[in-house]
C-alpha cells in the first residue's frame, strides 16, 4: 500500500512536469507568433533653462532650442520671439 502511494506521487509529479513543459512550449510558440512591431521611440529633449527632459512633441520651440514651457523660453530668450 505504501509503494502504491509513492507510485501515485511519482505519477502525479511526472504529470505536472509534463503539463509545465507543454505550457512552456505553448508560451514560446505564441511569443513567436505575436511579434508586434515596436512603437516609434519617443525623442526626448532637455529644457535649455532647467534641464527637464520631456518628449520633443511637448517641448516649446525657441530660437536656441527646446524648453519645457513658455515661461522658461521667455526667461532664456527674452520677451522678443
Ligand atoms: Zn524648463
Amino acid at each position: 500500500m505504501k509503494y502504491l502511494l509513492v507510485f501515485a506521487v511519482i505519477v502525479v509529479g511526472f504529470w505536472f512536469w509534463r503539463q509545465g513543459r507543454a505550457v512552456d512550449r505553448d508560451a514560446k510558440a505564441s511569443a513567436r507568433r505575436e511579434v508586434k512591431p515596436l512603437p516609434a521611440p519617443t525623442v526626448m529633449v532637455a529644457c535649455l533653462h532647467c534641464g527637464t527632459h520631456l518628449p520633443e512633441v511637448d517641448a516649446v520651440r525657441g530660437k536656441q532650442g527646446a524648453y519645457c514651457c513658455e515661461d522658461h523660453r521667455r526667461l532664456r530668450e527674452g520677451q522678443a520671439g
